[in-house]
Formats: structure tokens, C-alpha cells, sequence
């Protein structure tokens, strides 16, 4: 049983001033696996003033020197990548092989986007010889970092190492369901050498540290990861002093499969669905059939769902484990019967715990066919193993479904036509379009349109989200 109920403020592990304390869930067995405690008004206070006062030094320095703290970084995080995979692997429920080969590796994964990214930035540039304009890239400031359980070490990455890449100091507010890698990563950044006050850690839920970043009169900018819900109640709080807010949020991604398609288009689709559980923002969870190939397609991943294996996140093998939490297991229960109320057609799974699982939150791999895109489950993100096919007539028809939605982070398109693939890129209304299963390369920027967010996260562009260009003249 893990007990830690400090921060690391200006460098240091520190008491809370008033211990709140919050039990974290492991949810394959439903069992407290650590106590943490929730941050207050003064906590959060006490990691703003350390952070600005750290400001006035660490976005003076060369990005060379800041390089050579990311690669240090880098080193200790790999070293402590066993002990960063079973933190992952208890809060959220990620089975350890995923936890090892996908969770932990993003992180390092973006470390080295953001590395190779240093090269291709141009901090200081001259815009006119003559007159001797300039154009400079600065640090934004103090920026508060309020990240989500589904991706924890992906989304801290993602933000806290483009961060110090550009200069800037901050605030980390992990998810307070899954606080445990946070802990560990913040132990990496101490081991690590990171001057003190350029990088806090505060634990807290939204209402409390959450929202006292976002209101927060000396935090320049929120980068945010997570729901749409909460991203409206930041945006709102953080019209207190006008600073930028970054948001990557929930999606509801279609993934168009036309009759052209390669053979393993629907399987690799339905496996990429249920893949983390469904906990995925980026998860293509509409999958477009073209009407020729839509039979078969039901058929394909229906047998998909039933092959997936469901079991705890502590057994080795390629299954998926619970979703996150009680609150979670109850809405996609909820969900999925939504769906069935609503005339979808349920071909695999439905609600229930899969057989042999009696506790912990796991939700069986499901699947709905003939689903209306006005329906519920169309609409929602439900953020678990359940895919919805929708079929369709034509190219425009599937535009038209695909674009039919509040969300635009990621689309898929499947067809073996060349100018088809491209003429769908163009039209789809998302922050990312993949196409035939290939993935992006690190230093891509991920984020989304519309209700997704705003921002950009990875690579150059995830380094020039926490910069202000600055224009100067007669230098
Ligand atoms: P959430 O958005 O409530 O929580 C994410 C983070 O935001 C946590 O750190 C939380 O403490 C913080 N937060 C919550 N309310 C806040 C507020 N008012 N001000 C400041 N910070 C706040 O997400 P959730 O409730 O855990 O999950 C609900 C749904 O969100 C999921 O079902 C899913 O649809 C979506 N979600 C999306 C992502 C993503 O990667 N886009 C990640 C997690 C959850």
C-alpha cells in the first residue's frame, strides 16, 4: 500500500498545509492501493510563487542547457521504466504488457520527439537584415498542467517536457484517480537535476487545485488533457486573467472503411477501438461501412470483440483490463444499454461483467451494428470497449456522417484509391486524419477541431504551444 501525501514544491517533497486525504482504487480489484492527499488553496499557491520566481532564471537559459536537462531526464525515466509501468498498471488498470510496451514507452517516445524538435527551432531570427528586425521565440510563463488517467505518462510528457524545452516553469495536477505514476515521474525530474522551482507537483481534484490553477492570477497558460466538460469550466475560470488555455479533449472518431479497403481494415479497426480499454481520445469508435462490405464487416468485428480477452491488469498477455473507475464502469453500462433501448442491433458483448470477473470494472468488448448516427452511442464518447458500425451509400453520405458530430480529433479513412485517400483528408473536419492504419511518426502534432480542443502537443509544434513570439526592431 503506497501513503504519500506530499508535493514537491521549490524543489522539495512537502507536507500538504491541511491534509485531505483520498484513497486511490486499483480497478481490477476494486481495492485501495494508496492514499494520497488532495491539495488546498495554499498548496496551490505556495507552487505558483515557486514557479514564478523560478521563471526569472530558467527562461534566461540557452536551449542547449535546457536540451541537456531533457536528456537527462530521459535517462532516468528509462531507467525507471519497471517501477513507471506497475504505477500505471495499478491506477488505471492497464494489463503490465501494455503498461510496459505502450504506456510507459509514449513517454519516452515523446522525450525523443521533443528532442529532435530542439534542432528544428528557430529561438532567434532575424525577419530583416536591413532594419534589423528580429523575431524571438519566449517562454509563455508559469503554466498550469491538468492532466487525465486514461494516458497518464503520455499526456505528462506531452506537456511538462515541451514546457521546459521552451523556457517556461509549472505546476502539474495529475489526475487524482491515477496520481501514482505522477509520483514517480516527479521523483524522475528530482533525480534528474531540475533546478528547484522550475517543475511542481501538486495532487488535488478539479473543483479544488484544479480550478485554483485555471482562476489562478499568476499562471500564464493551462495546458489541459481530458473532458470536454471540465475544458469549458478551465476556459470559463481562466477569462480571470486572460492566459492562453491549450485543450486536447474527448473524441469520437470515425473510422470510413469503403468496399476498396485492405482485408484487415475492419479487424485492425475494432482491435484499435477496444485497445486501452476504449480509454483513448483518439479511438476510432464509428466505424463507416460501405454498404457492399457492411455484412461481412459486422461479422468481422463481432468475432473481434469476442476474441478479445478481457482480464486483470497484474496477468501478462495482450487482453485489456477494467476501465478506470466505478463512476466510468456505471456510464458505459449505462451506455450500452442506451444503445440497446435505442434499436441498435448488439452483436457482440452488452451489459454485465464478462464471465469469471466478478469485481474490479471490466466491461465486456461490445459491439452494435446498424446504429444511427443520431443515436446515443454515436454521439457520446463513451470511453470504453464499444464500437458502433454505421453503414453507408457513397462518399459524400460518409463525409457527411463523419463530420456529423461535435468532436474533430482523429478520422480514419480505408480505401485502396490513392486520390480517394487524399479527397477524404481534405474534407474530413478532424486534427488528424490516418489513413490505412498508418500511424503517425513521432514530433506529429496530435490535437484536435471543434470540440476536441485547440492545441497542438508533440514535436516542434508542442514546443511553440508554451512560446510567445516576441518582434524586435533596430538590433
Ligand atoms: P475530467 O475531465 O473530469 O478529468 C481530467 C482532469 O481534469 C483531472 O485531472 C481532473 O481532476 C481535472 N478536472 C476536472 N474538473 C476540473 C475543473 N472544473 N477544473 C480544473 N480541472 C478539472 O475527466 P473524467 O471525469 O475523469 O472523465 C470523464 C470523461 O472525460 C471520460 O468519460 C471521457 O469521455 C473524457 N476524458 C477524455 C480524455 C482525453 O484524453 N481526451 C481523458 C480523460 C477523460
Amino acid at each position: 500500500m503506497i501513503d504519500n501525501r506530499q508535493f514537491y514544491i521549490d524543489g522539495a517533497w512537502v507536507n500538504p498545509t491541511a491534509p485531505r486525504d483520498f484513497d486511490v482504487i486499483d480497478p481490477s480489484t476494486e481495492d485501495f492501493c494508496a492514499t494520497i492527499s488532495l491539495g488546498d488553496q495554499a498548496d496551490t499557491d505556495a507552487a505558483v510563487t515557486a514557479a514564478r520566481r523560478a521563471f526569472d532564471s530558467w527562461s534566461q537559459t540557452s536551449p542547449a542547457e535546457r536540451k541537456e536537462l531533457i536528456e537527462s531526464i530521459y535517462e532516468v525515466y528509462k531507467e525507471r521504466a519497471e517501477e513507471m509501468s506497475q504505477a500505471i498498471s495499478q491506477e488505471m488498470g492497464a494489463p503490465i504488457d501494455l503498461a510496459r510496451n505502450s504506456q510507459t514507452t509514449s513517454g519516452t517516445w515523446h522525450i525523443e520527439g521533443f528532442l529532435e524538435a530542439f534542432d528544428d527551432i528557430e529561438w532567434e531570427s532575424v525577419r530583416k537584415e536591413k532594419t534589423g528586425e528580429r523575431i524571438h521565440r519566449e517562454p509563455i510563463g508559469v503554466v498550469g498542467m491538468i492532466t487525465p488517467w486514461n494516458w497518464p505518462m503520455n499526456q505528462v510528457t506531452l506537456k511538462v517536457i515541451p514546457a521546459l524545452a521552451a523556457g517556461c516553469t509549472m505546476v502539474l495536477k495529475p489526475s487524482e484517480i491515477a496520481p501514482l505514476s505522477s509520483l514517480v515521474f516527479t521523483d524522475i525530474m528530482h533525480e534528474a537535476g531540475a533546478p528547484a522551482g522550475i517543475y511542481n507537483m501538486v495532487n488535488g481534484d478539479g473543483p479544488g487545485v484544479g480550478s485554483q490553477l485555471s482562476e489562478h492570477m499568476d499562471v500564464d497558460m493551462i495546458s489541459f488533457t481530458g473532458s470536454t466538460r471540465a475544458g469549458r469550466l478551465i476556459t470559463a475560470a481562466s477569462a480571470s486573467n486572460l492566459k492562453r488555455v491549450s485543450l486536447e479533449l474527448g473524441g469520437k472518431g470515425a473510422n470510413v472503411i469503403f468496399a476498396d479497403a485492405d482485408e484487415k481494415a475492419v479487424i485492425r479497426g475494432a482491435r484499435h477501438c477496444f485497445n486501452n480499454t476504449g480509454q483513448s481520445c483518439n479511438a476510432p469508435t464509428r466505424m463507416l461501412v460501405e454498404r457492399s462490405r457492411y455484412d461481412e464487416a459486422v461479422e468481422q468485428a463481432a468475432a473481434t470483440a469476442e476474441k478479445t480477452q478481457v482480464n486483470r491488469a497484474s496477468e501478462q498477455g495482450r487482453h485489456i483490463g477494467p476501465v478506470v473507475s466505478e463512476v466510468q464502469y456505471n456510464k458505459i453500462q449505462d451506455l450500452i444499454q442506451k444503445g440497446i433501448d435505442e434499436g441498435a442491433r448488439l452483436v457482440a458483448g452488452g451489459t454485465g461483467r464478462p464471465d469469471g470477473l466478478n469485481r474490479g470494472y471490466f466491461i465486456r468488448p461490445t459491439v452494435f451494428a446498424d446504429v444511427n448516427n443520431d443515436m446515443t452511442i454515436a454521439r457520446e464518447e463513451i470511453f470504453g470497449p464499444v464500437l458502433s458500425i454505421i453503414p453507408f451509400d457513397s462518399e459524400e453520405e460518409a463525409i457527411s456522417i463523419a463530420n456529423d458530430t461535435a468532436y474533430g480529433l482523429t478520422n480514419y479513412v480505408q480505401t485502396t484509391d490513392d486520390e480517394r485517400r487524399l479527397r477524404m483528408a481534405r474534407r474530413l473536419r478532424a486534427g488528424m486524419i490516418e489513413t490505412n492504419g498508418n500511424g503517425f511518426s513521432r514530433g506529429s502534432p496530435f490535437g484536435g477541431m471543434k470540440q476536441s480542443g485547440n492545441g497542438r502537443e508533440g514535436g516542434v509544434f508542442g514546443i511553440e504551444e508554451f512560446q510567445e513570439v516576441k518582434a524586435i526592431s533596430g538590433c
